[in-house]
């Protein structure tokens, strides 16, 4: 038998659940332990609420999640009800498959003006992530800016332009709803430090924005590089531009809301009396190796919400060596620590689909397989529940969950798939006895 411990449950966590029962069959129980109540991490928090299908995976991991030698630990944060140097005694392996939950800094002045937020904590918000559910951001305000050109720029830009009616078939959370039902926004600036070649949106999700019942999208033709050379850019990346080009070419809009990208915009500073009221924007130009410098032209846009989408970072785990450049755990290929691994967003960063974390896992535990023996003395999973016995934890486990999700889903809005619960006591109180 091999006991291994997984750190998390969003995507990473469970494809790696999935490859260690397709490497070790009947001779491995693992353990999926999560800080939250609830499970599947990114899929729950991270995607968009509009984006339904791509939540479908969830179900797959929820056959890994059912069967007898996986379990799900929820409510259990590593670090205060349990240690690493702990679990390491516990488990042949560990596994960090903690994500990439926090934003990466955005280092200019008056980034900490009240109305100045991070996508993790504004996605959290519209998602209903414990920690973020009553974050109220300001949306009585004709302007918002996002900074980034990256596809969570393009999630906040998409969910900030929906009417009330696109949000059918959705779960978004009933305060993000209502508040985004009743928000004056009229004007969302999209702000990218590069050009239009050079920006991280894939063609699905920009394409969307052009079809918006209330919004649209606005580029300016003058930004594009020229000559046109489109046809140098790899398939996906030519789609994507080809979105750009065609908002471009639109006539001018009559629908009350615009989302203006702005290229070759650096945000410099952020202005305000006690709230954001303006950002203060460098012009860039390009250099020869396609970095983005200053050229000291600046302008301003009005603008009471600025949400900054640039990126995440892993936050770091007591005793676990950390890369602080890069935000993630210093890791060889996945290895930290014999016996500490690391899979997805917290060994190579945020980047990259959904689907790219499921070779991650398996190459993990072939790194496990080649690392380990079966048949050690470790304790695994009796050795976990004894020891948070004995602190009072109380473990969630995924029976639990499945009673929380069936409330979420008979408590949602019409049309709507669930109504998240957005605290974790509710949680916990909605698995019953
Ligand atoms: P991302 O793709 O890395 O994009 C980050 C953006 O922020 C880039 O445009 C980057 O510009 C810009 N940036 C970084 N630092 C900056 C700074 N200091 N000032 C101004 N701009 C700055 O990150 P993401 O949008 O957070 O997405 C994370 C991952 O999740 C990606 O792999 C993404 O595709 C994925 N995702 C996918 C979906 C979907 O498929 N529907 C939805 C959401 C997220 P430079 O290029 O100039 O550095």
């Amino acid at each position: 038998m091999r006991h291994i411990a997984i750190v998390g449950s969003g995507p990473a966590g469970y494809y790696t659940a999935e490859a260690c029962q397709k490497a070790f069959g009947d001779a491995v129980r693992v353990d999926v332990i999560d800080r939250l109540p609830v499970p599947y991490g990114l899929i729950r928090f991270g995607v968009a609420p509009d984006h339904q299908s791509i939540k479908a995976v969830a179900r797959r991991y929820e056959t890994v999640a059912l069967s007898d030698n996986v379990r799900f630990v929820g409510n259990v944060s590593v670090g205060p009800d349990v240690s690493i140097a702990e679990l390491m005694e516990l488990y042949d392996a560990v596994v960090l498959a903690t994500g990439a939950p926090a934003d990466r800094p955005l280092e200019i002045p008056g980034s900490d003006l009240p109305g100045v937020i991070g996508s993790a904590a504004f996605v959290g918000w519209y998602n209903g992530h414990p920690e973020y559910a009553d974050l109220a951001p300001p949306l009585d305000t004709h302007g918002a800016a996002i900074i980034g050109n990256g596809n969570v720029a393009l999630d906040v830009a998409r969910i900030l332009a929906k009417a009330p009616t696109e949000f059918v078939g959705s779960d978004i959370v009933a305060h993000a709803f209502e508040a985004l039902g009743n928000a004056s926004i009229r004007q969302i600036s999209v702000l990218g430090r590069r050009g239009p070649h050079q920006i991280a949106m894939t063609p699905k999700e920009l394409g969307e924005l052009g079809h918006l019942e209330r919004a649209a999208p606005r580029v300016d033709p003058a930004d594009f590089p020229s000559p046109v050379d489109d046809a140098l850019l790899e398939p996906g990346m030519r789609k994507a531009v080809g979105h750009l080009r065609e908002f471009a070419a639109l006539p001018p809009s009559t629908k009350p809301v615009t989302i203006d990208f702005d290229f070759y915009a650096m945000p410099v500073a952020i202005e305000g009396d006690g709230r954001v009221e303006r950002m203060i924007v460098e012009r860039t130009r390009l250099t020869e190796d396609m970095r983005s410098v200053g050229t000291g032209e600046t302008y301003s846009i009005d603008c009471g919400l600025v949400v900054s989408c640039i990126g995440y970072r892993t936050p770091p785990i007591e005793g676990v060596p950390y890369e602080h450049g890069r935000g993630r755990f210093a890791n060889d290929e996945g290895r930290i620590l014999p016996g500490l691994y690391c899979v997805g967003w917290a060994r190579r960063g945020p980047t990259g689909t959904i689907g790219t974390n499921r070779p991650d896992g398996y190459a993990i535990v072939d790194a496990i397989a080649a690392d380990t023996r079966a048949g050690g003395d470790k304790a695994g999973r009796a050795g976990l529940d004894a020891l948070l016995d004995a602190r009072q934890v109380d473990i969630v486990t995924f029976r639990d969950w499945q009673k929380i999700e069936a409330a979420e889903v008979a408590r949602a809005r019409a049309g709507s798939p669930r109504e998240k619960f957005t605290g974790i006591a509710e949680m916990i109180a909605a698995r019953g006895n």
